[in-house]
C-alpha cells in the first residue's frame, strides 16, 4: 500500500525572516526554521500525492515523520483531568492583611482594610486537612507557602508557630516537608536566622535600583525600604540560601528595566529575577501610578534577555514560560488550597478578601468554626474550565502550552473563560516568539527544546 501521510501534533508556524517561518511543535520540544515550500508542503500533506515529490521533500516528510510531527503522536500530555475528589499538592496560608510597607501599587491595598491576623484554629484545620490527604493518596511531602494579601511574615509570633506545628506533626506522620514566603524583605536579623533555619526558599519583592525601590514600596512611615530590602538579600547571599527576586514595572521604571536586572546580577547571588508589568488595581486607584504600557514591556523585556544571559540570571515573566508546558496558568483552575486570614479558600493568590467583588468567582469553601472543611465542588469544577486546553479563545495559539491561557483574575470582564485580554495576550505572544527566535538564533537555552536545522531533513 502506498505511503500516506497524517499531521498528528500540534504545529504552528511563526513568523521570521522574509520567506522564513518558525515551525513550532510544542508538545514534542520540535524547533526548526523552515520555508514557504515546507508550510505548504505539510499544509497539504494529507492529500498529496507522493508520486510528484522530489527527493527532498520526500526527505523532509520521512524526517518530520521521524520527529514524531507525523503519522503518530508521541506529544507530551500536560493535560490534567478534573479530580473529582480534592486533593490539593500544597498549603497556602494568607497570615494576614497587614504590612509594614505601603507599596504605591499594593494589589491588596495592604494597612487600609481592618486588621486581620489569622485565628489559629484557622491554620490548625487546613495543615490537618492537608496531612489527611497526603495520607490517603500515599503522599509523602507537605509543600507549605505563605503569601499575601498582606506581608505574610509580619505576624511574626503566628508564623513561628505554624512552622513548628507542621515541623512537629510532619515528624509525627513520617512526612517530609519545605516551607517557604513571599517577603518584602523588611525582617530582621532575628527572622533571618530563623528563616535560613526552617525555610527553602524565600521569594522577595524588589524593584531593583535602590531609588525605584525607596519610591514604589516606602515603609508605613513614608521612608524608603532599599537599605533594609538590600541587607536582607546580603544576609541571605551570605548563607547561601535560595531566594528569587519579583519586580513591578510601572510607568516609573520601564525604561530602567536591563539596567534593574544589571544592577540585580552586579550586587546578589540570586539567579531568579521575575518581573511584571504593573496591573492597575488596589493603591494604584489612589496614588495615579500607572502600567508601564503592554508594548514597552516587550521592548524593555526583550533587552533585558541579553543582561540576564551576561549573569546566569533566569529572566521571568508570567506569560512566557517557554521552558515548560503547562496548561494551568497556575494553581487556580486546580483550586489553589490558599487559605485567607478569615477562613476562606480562594484559588487565587490575588483575591483574598471576601469583599472584593472577584470572591464570588475565586472563593470556592471556607473553614468552618468547628474545623471541619466546606468545598463547593460546582464552583471547583467551574475553576477547573480555565484549563487552556477547555478555552476557545486559546485553541489555535501557538502559545497556548506556556502562556496557558492568562492571569484569570486580569480578565477585563466577568466571563473569565471567555475572551482574554488583548494587550496581555498580544505581550505573552510576543515575547514567546521572541524566545523563540533566540532558540534559533542560539541566544537562549532551554533543555525542553531542540532546535532542528532544515540540512538535517533532506
Ligand atoms: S509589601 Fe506587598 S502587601 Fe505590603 S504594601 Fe507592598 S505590595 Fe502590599
Ligand atoms: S491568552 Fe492569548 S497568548 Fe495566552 S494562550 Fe490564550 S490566546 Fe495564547
Amino acid at each position: 500500500m502506498a505511503k500516506c501521510y497524517t499531521l498528528t501534533a500540534d504545529v504552528f508556524t511563526i513568523p521570521y525572516h522574509d520567506d522564513e517561518s518558525i515551525l513550532y511543535a510544542p508538545l514534542l520540544g520540535f524547533v526548526c526554521v523552515v520555508n514557504d515550500d515546507v508550510i505548504n508542503l505539510l499544509a497539504d500533506v494529507e492529500h498529496i500525492d507522493l508520486k510528484t515529490l522530489n527527493k527532498e521533500e520526500k526527505a523532509t516528510l520521512r524526517y518530520l515523520e521521524d520527529k514524531g510531527l507525523l503519522n503518530g503522536s508521541r506529544e507530551y500530555n500536560c493535560v490534567h483531568p478534573y479530580q473529582e475528589k480534592y486533593q490539593p499538592a500544597q498549603l497556602t496560608l494568607f497570615p494576614t492583611n497587614q504590612c509594614n510597607l505601603r507599596c504605591i501599587y499594593c494589589y491588596a491595598s495592604a494597612g487600609e482594610q481592618k486588621p486581620l491576623v489569622m485565628d489559629w484554629h484557622y491554620a490548625v484545620s487546613a495543615i490537618e486537612f492537608m496531612i489527611t490527604s497526603l495520607k490517603e493518596r500515599g503522599g509523602k511531602h507537605l509543600s507549605l507557602g505563605l503569601h499575601g494579601g498582606g506581608e505574610p511574615l509580619y505576624p511574626w509570633q503566628f508564623i513561628k508557630r505554624v512552622v513548628g506545628y507542621v515541623e512537629d506533626r510532619c515528624s509525627q506522620e513520617g512526612l517530609t516537608h519545605a516551607i517557604f514566603s513571599a517577603s518584602n524583605g523588611v525582617l530582621s536579623e532575628k527572622q533571618l536566622q530563623y528563616i535560613v533555619k526552617h525555610f527553602v526558599n524565600l521569594n522577595i519583592s524588589f524593584d531593583g535600583l535602590p531609588h525605584v525601590q525607596d519610591y514604589h514600596r516606602p515603609l508605613a512611615g513614608g521612608q524608603g525600604s532599599f537599605e533594609h530590602v538590600d541587607r536582607t538579600m546580603r544576609f541571605l547571599d551570605e548563607k547561601k540560601f535560595n531566594y528569587g527576586i519579583r519586580g513591578t514595572v510601572s510607568d516609573y521604571n520601564i525604561n530602567l528595566m536591563p539596567e534593574i536586572v544589571r544592577y540585580i546580577g552586579e550586587h546578589y547571588r540570586c539567579k531568579s529575577v521575575h518581573l511584571e508589568p504593573l496591573f492597575y488595581c488596589g493603591r494604584c486607584k489612589t496614588t495615579g501610578t500607572m502600567d508601564p504600557g503592554i508594548e514597552a514591556f516587550a521592548e524593555q523585556f526583550k533587552r533585558c534577555e541579553d543582561v540576564a544571559a551576561e549573569y546566569g540570571i533566569n529572566l521571568i515573566y508570567s506569560g512566557c514560560h517557554i521552558d515548560m508546558l503547562r496548561n494551568m496558568f497556575c494553581g487556580v483552575s486546580c483550586a489553589n488550597f490558599s487559605v485567607t486570614p478569615d477562613g476562606y479558600l480562594t484559588a487565587c493568590y490575588e483575591v483574598t478578601d471576601r469583599e472584593d467583588s472577584k470572591s464570588e468567582k475565586f472563593f470556592f469553601g471556607r473553614i468552618r468554626e468547628d474545623g471541619t472543611i466546606f468545598i463547593d465542588d460546582e464552583k471547583r469544577r467551574r475553576l477547573h474550565s480555565l484549563t487552556v486546553d477547555q478555552l476557545d479563545y486559546c485553541r489555535d495559539c501557538f502559545a497556548k502550552w506556556h502562556c496557558a491561557g492568562e492571569c484569570a483574575a486580569k480578565i477585563p470582564h466577568d466571563d473569565i473563560t471567555g475572551a482574554r485580554g488583548h494587550d496581555r495576550c498580544q505581550l505573552n505572544r510576543q515575547l514567546i516568539a521572541e524566545r523563540l527566535k533566540r532558540i534559533v538564533e542560539g541566544n537562549f537555552k532551554t533543555g525542553r527544546l531542540s532546535y532542528h536545522k532544515i540540512e538535517d531533513m533532506t
